[in-house]
């Protein structure tokens, strides 16, 4: 007689034994301050985005979301997590999962889908970044913020993409955006663990894979804002893959009925906004200028003046600026220029003249190749942008930087401008910097403005 049961036992038990095993990452918070900064955040996202109170497609997001929860493996269950699926009626290609459970997920995303485990891969990767409190866990790397004082900038990030984007695309200012933004490493771990959840749900983890796919290809300028939160590990469509080859789908979904029918009456609805279209009038303003719309800049300014002001921005830096220079804080980005100088052209926010500070991604840890990626990224929305020097080691706020010098060719005036980059690192390890704009013929008058504003910064100190 064969020994077939301890066979097959032992087949399964290999199965098993080859899914990558996954470890969620150290974390100073608790998981209910998880729960309290994403329902703080929520109940900001309720309220600045358009919510799609369309029962025919938010139930069927909250049924996805549902089976997906369920298949959580039992050592990743949160019990005080609370999990919601709603639906944001704009037209990009994004969702996003906050701490302790609200997911979001964009009308743009379930219409670029070709199927429901598409949309099924992108909520399981979500939910990955959840269970395992990627947000907090990233969070703990650097100073333990106050919860309150995050919610608020978390949705900043989210919003702030045309606001952010002063001349610095793919860059984020602070808080909000390491609550979203996740290193490469998080990434594969939600890549992995989101596949073993598909699988447990009923759904192929392959699909993951294409969605991904299918986000890159509608790429665009600077590429969705999904892909610059969750950027690919790289190889991500083979590592999933591989996983999803070690994996037994249980009680496969086969049946599509559901998804024909969402995306059918999605095509009968009027197209969704974009995000900047659909919360332009809910207040979500630079702070600094009372909500006011900025017209073009003229890019006909007074000169500086001598006499300086001291900006502190409290956890990250403090700096002083010419006291004619207004300050327009967004939750990405803060900028020092003065009238006439900063304002929209072309969908965009641009500065003729001024003082730009910001974070942004350092992942290698080394200060030239993350200053680097800065300028490939300045460089997606500035395509006449050049190197004029290479770099220069300097000394900012006490420690070590790089600084360089670029061109441009103005949107606004026509006429060549001068960039002054300087950058360090951040105390989190993350890239800070700080960009000077200026027309070419002004440039030896506003080098020197330039000197003394980033001779005068101070970073916060680690703690
Ligand atoms: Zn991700």
């Amino acid at each position: 007689m064969k020994r077939s049961v301890p066979l097959a036992f032992l087949l399964s038990a290999t199965v098993l034994a080859s899914q990558t095993q996954i470890t969620a990452p150290d974390n100073n918070y608790t998981p209910a301050q998880d729960v309290e900064l994403g329902q703080r955040a929520a109940a900001e996202a309720r309220q600045q985005l358009p919510l799609t109170r369309d029962d025919a497609v938010t139930s069927y997001i909250e049924d996805i979301g549902r089976r997906l929860t369920t298949a959580i493996p039992a050592e990743f269950r949160h019990p005080e997590f609370r999990y919601t699926f709603e639906v944001v009626n704009v037209r990009e290609i994004n969702a996003f999962a906050l701490p302790g459970g609200p997911m979001f997920v964009n009308r743009g995303m379930i219409e670029a889908a070709h199927a429901e485990g598409e949309v099924a891969g992108v909520m399981a990767h979500e939910l990955s970044h959840v269970v395992l409190r990627h947000g907090t866990a990233q969070a703990s790397k650097a100073t333990k913020y106050e919860i309150g004082q995050i919610a608020g900038a978390v949705i900043g990030s989210i919003i702030g993409g045309g606001w952010g984007q002063v001349i610095s695309q793919g860059t984020q200012f602070g808080l909000g955006a390491a609550f979203l933004r996740f290193s490469r490493e998080y990434e594969r771990q939600a890549d992995i663990l989101g596949s073993h959840i598909m699988a447990r749900a009923g759904y192929d983890p392959r699909d993951m894979a294409n969605m991904f796919k299918t986000i890159e290809k509608q790429g665009g300028s600077g590429g969705p804002q999904w892909l610059s939160d969750h950027p690919n590990p790289g190889d991500r469509s083979a590592y999933i893959t591989k996983e999803a080859q070690q994996l037994r789908i249980e009680n496969p979904i086969r049946d599509t009925r559901a998804f024909d029918q969402v995306k059918a009456h999605l095509r009968q609805l009027p197209p969704a906004p974009t995000t900047e279209q659909a919360t332009r009038n809910r207040g979500n303003r630079p702070t600094g200028t009372s909500g006011r719309d900025f017209p073009r800049p003229t890019g006909r300014v007074e000169p500086p003046s001598s006499s300086f002001r001291t900006y502190n921005e409290g956890n990250l830096f403090q700096v002083s600026v010419p006291s004619n220079w207004q300050e327009i804080q967004s939750n990405t980005s803060v900028t020092f220029a003065p009238n006439g100088a900063y304002g929209q052209a072309n969908g965009q926010t641009v500065f003729t003249h001024g003082v730009e500070f910001g974070i942004g991604r350092n992942e290698s840890h080394d200060l030239q190749d993350a200053t680097d990626e800065l300028i490939q990224s300045l460089r997606s929305s500035n395509p006449s942008l050049g190197r004029a020097s290479g770099y220069e080691r300097v000394n900012v706020a006490n420690q070590r930087g790089l600084r360089t010098v670029l061109r441009n060719r103005s949107e606004i005036t026509g006429q060549d401008e001068v960039i002054q980059l300087v950058t360090t690192q951040a105390r989190d390890g993350n890239l800070f910097y700080a960009i000077g704009v200026a027309p070419g013929d002004d440039y030896s008058d506003y080098r020197r403005v330039f000197d003394r504003v980033f001779g005068s910064l101070q970073l916060a100190r680690l703690r």
